[in-house]
């Protein structure tokens, strides 16, 4: 198999790869017109047809879909084939409210873990590799995603779910798990069980680690790396596209190859929802031209990232995205200023002794904003004395007000107080919602 999982998609030429998505895009805005009365109404408030739409050029010319219309048109008001059609559902994980649910048919399951095989060669997965797959299993896209791409390569998958991080660990070992999926924030719990089980990198057979569904920084990349003696890779996604294997990084790691034979991405001003030239940043937006059960056009995900058509020295010439760091409603306003939990993060692991596991808490008091950053101190912090502790906090506080240009409290907190986990982590508190 090789380097690729399908090389005549991934190494398209250009002009090849337009040809195709604009061929795909007018069937696909046929498709919806004739099926989703919800989307058609869309269009026809902004006096457009199919007829309008004859290829990518065209494309700026659809309304967008947001959160809110799929909220809206729950549960069935975007399905584009009858139910009947249908064969499974799967859910978002909710982090920022009601849930929304995606249907598929069986092509889309296929072509979805098409992507996702993509993403474990490009990891460097192969028939050989023993794939564990921690990503929950159930409504959430992780581990059905991941499971069906690492099928697809042929590799000995573990469908493991998460939790029961020991029993993890036992399998990894007895069964020399090769690739490990799971969230960026799980795998680095699982690295600091294995060490605290008294093993090392040199005790496991892991080699890579496919790590996504939450943002994460360079930072934690090389912690996770340290801890699990892997290369870890990048994949993103969503419920509303399908589930992770969108994007996913090669090994050049520099950005995630999105699957363009798929999805059309563009990206836009979040305020204007006018269309920006590559390499500018901004919000994400989908169009998903393969899918035929929930085929959303132009979707807004809220990702704030940059898009670069840059030669990639793996091959692929599909367009790449930088790692988004974090939804524009995960930024948090505190004092007036934009915080991103990503910008703490990446300040945090760049400071020694310091661990990957934080919390930031906001609240409002005599009506103004306070900002606390827990951070859980390593074990051998623990013996040290209170002077060097303060100089820790003093040295985490400045680094924090110099990137962000707020203070924050900073407060160490002992080793194991902060609650690890297992699929997305929860690393903001803002109780200024409660009042
Ligand atoms: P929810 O919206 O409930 O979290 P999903 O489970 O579908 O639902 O999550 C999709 C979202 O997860 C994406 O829109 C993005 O914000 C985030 N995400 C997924 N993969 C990554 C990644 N590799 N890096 C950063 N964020 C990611
Ligand atoms: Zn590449």
């Amino acid at each position: 198999m090789g380097k690729y999982w399908n090389e005549e998609i991934e190494c398209m030429s250009r002009e090849d790869m337009k040809k195709l998505q604009s061929e795909r895009l007018a069937a696909q805005v046929r498709h919806v017109w004739d099926n989703v009365p919800y989307y058609r109404k869309l269009m026809e408030e902004k006096g457009v047809t199919p007829d309008d739409v004859n290829g990518i050029e065209d494309l700026y010319k659809l309304p967008f879909l947001t959160k809110a219309d799929l909220r809206d048109a729950y549960p069935y008001g975007l399905l584009a084939k009858p139910l009947a059609d249908c064969v499974r559902i799967q859910s978002t994980s909710g982090t920022t409210g009601k849930r929304v649910v995606a249907f598929y048919t069986q092509h889309d399951i296929d072509l979805w873990e098409d992507c996702c095989a993509r993403a474990i060669t490009a990891a460097g997965g192969t028939k050989e590799d023993v794939c564990q797959v921690c990503y929950g299993y159930g409504l959430f896209t992780g581990g059905p995603g991941l499971n069906g791409g690492s099928h697809k390569v042929g590799c000995l998958t573990l469908p493991m779910s998460s939790g029961n991080t020991e029993r993890q660990i036992q399998f990894m070992r007895d069964l020399g798990s090769t690739i490990l999926c799971c969230t960026p924030s799980y795998a680095a719990y699982i690295g600091e069980t294995l060490h605290e089980m008294g093993y090392g990198p040199e005790d496991i057979k892991l080699k890579a680690g496919i790590f996504g569904a939450e943002p994460w920084t360079e930072e934690m990349r090389h912690e996770i790396e340290r801890l699990l003696g892997i290369k870890a890779y990048d994949i993103y996604g969503l419920t509303e596209t399908s589930g992770p294997g969108v994007s996913f990084e090669c090994e050049e790691q520099t950005g995630m190859h999105i699957n363009e034979d798929h999805f059309i991405a563009e990206i836009i001003d979040p305020d204007t929802g006018e269309v920006l030239p590559e390499g500018s940043k901004g919000e994400l937006v989908f169009t998903s031209i393969t899918k035929e059960a929930f085929p959303l056009l132009r979707y807004r995900t809220r990702d704030i990232c940059v898009l670069s058509r840059k030669k990639c020295s793996c091959g692929r010439t599909l367009v790449k995205m930088t790692k988004p760091m974090g939804r524009s409603d995960d930024m948090l306003i505190i004092k007036g200023v934009n915080v991103f939990p990503s910008q703490i993060e990446s300040v945090l692991l760049k400071v020694s002794n310091a661990t990957p596991n934080y919390q930031i808490i906001v609240d409002r008091v005599n009506n103004t904003d306070t900002f606390e950053i827990r951070v859980e101190l390593s074990d051998d912090m623990l013996s040290d004395t209170i002077k060097s502790i303060e100089e820790l906090e003093r040295k985490i506080s400045g680094d924090i007000h110099s990137i962000l240009g707020i203070k924050a409290k900073i407060r160490l907190v002992e080793p194991k107080s902060i609650p690890r986990s297992e699929g997305k982590a929860v690393r903001v508190i803002d109780r200024r919602k409660l009042v």
